[in-house]
């Protein structure tokens, strides 16, 4: 559902990623590990295109993102068409980044009214329901600020699901959190999961890459160092990296 072919990316002098190659299939969980600095923030960007790949590409539910195919040359999509992409993937940041000026149900009608012109009563009962599914539904009127860190990031996967994507991205979505609120995000992924979503998960979540994860793939240096089944990749890695990666989280 998502192929990654020759993906390349610099800023600059700087290059993050250097040629990434990777296939995700419908209804799987992809969990990323690897260092700071290793590209995988910059991976899941060039995903939804809020990073131009420097040469390679990104292809999801069968499209180039961010261009069209014609002949063999790329030509770059305009932003509309870039718009309806994204929607086919929700990302979920470290940072809840809620719209603090709305309320929470009101933070799940934007997207869809605004993006895909969709009624808003429609979306509604939809996004009552998300709400509900992510423990959540009395919250509907009260605005973000009010919530734990928790129940902010619960809101973001609902503010994500209402667009229906295909692909779930989330970026280390529990690392900004206290301690105790880390464990209700990770249950509604793991329920998410259950659903047979297709998820990419950036996180240093061992537990959670252990329980859900299809493939784990670590990363090192802007390139895919190993990958493979938790069970190779956390408890029998095969590399000098990811060893030393996985005894720096303990
Ligand atoms: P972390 O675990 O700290 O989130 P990461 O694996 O997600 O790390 P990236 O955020 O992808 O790493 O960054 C990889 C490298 O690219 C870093 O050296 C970072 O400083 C650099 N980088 C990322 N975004 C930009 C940017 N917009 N401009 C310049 N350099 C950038
Ligand atoms: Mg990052």
């Amino acid at each position: 559902i998502v192929r990654i072919v020759g993906l390349r990316k610099s800023f600059g002098d700087l290059e993050v990623l250097k040629s990434v190659s990777l296939d995700i299939y419908p209804g799987q969980v992809v969990v990323i590990l690897g260092r700071s600095g290793s590209g995988k923030s910059t991976m899941l960007r060039c995903i939804n295109h809020l990073e131009k790949p420097s040469s390679g590409a990104v292809i999801v539910k069968g499209e180039v993102v961010g261009y069209r195919v014609k002949g063999d040359r790329l030509h770059e999509l305009r932003p509309k068409e870039i718009a309806r992409q994204r929607a086919a993937t929700g990302m979920v940041f470290q940072a809840f980044n809620l719209f603090p000026h709305l309320t929470v149900l009101e933070n799940l009608l934007e997207a869809p009214c605004r993006v895909l012109g969709r009624p808003a009563g429609e979306v509604r009962e939809e996004a009552m329901k998300l709400l509900t599914s992510v423990g959540l539904a009395e919250k509907a009127d009260v605005y973000p600020s009010t919530l734990s860190g928790g129940q902010q990031q619960r809101v973001a996967i609902a503010r994500a699901l209402v667009m229906k994507p295909s692909v779930m991205l989330f970026d280390e979505p529990t690392s900004a959190l206290d301690p105790e609120l880390v464990g209700e995000v990770l249950e509604v992924m793991k329920e998410l999961a259950r659903s047979g979503m297709t998820m990419i998960v950036v996180t240093h979540e061992i537990g959670f890459a252990r329980a859900v994860a299809d493939e784990v793939v670590f990363m090192a240096e802007g390139r895919v160092a190993e990958q493979g089944p938790p069970s190779q990749v956390i408890d029998n890695p095969q590399t000098e990296a990811t060893k030393t990666f996985l005894r720096s989280l303990n």
